[in-house]
């Protein structure tokens, strides 16, 4: 398991063979830090939503362009606080 663990943290999501050789994904939960099968919180739910915003807090966007992946509605990245035009005192 400290593989996975290592590679989906690295990767965010990371596809394993079960013991019947079954495909699992497994996607990184930033909320409680651990691997999970993406299963037990699908895209929507509140524990889906509770990991974005774990992630979030832990790798804020950078620019603009990541702003807009993540459909944020206005951060000091892509809006950045009004700053005096140059020239006012
Ligand atoms: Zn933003």
């Amino acid at each position: 398991m400290a593989g996975l663990r290592k590679l989906c943290k690295l990767y965010g999501s990371l596809v394993v063979k079960d013991e019947k050789g079954a495909a699992v994904r497994y996607v990184w939960d930033y909320a409680s830090d651990k691997p999970t099968r993406e299963e037990e919180m699908p895209f929507g739910s509140e524990r889906h939503a509770a990991s974005e915003r774990a992630k979030w807090l832990q790798h804020p966007p950078r620019n603009r362009l990541q702003c807009a992946a993540r459909g944020c509605d206005g951060c000091a990245v892509c809006a950045p606080p009004a700053s005096p035009a140059p020239g006012t005192p």
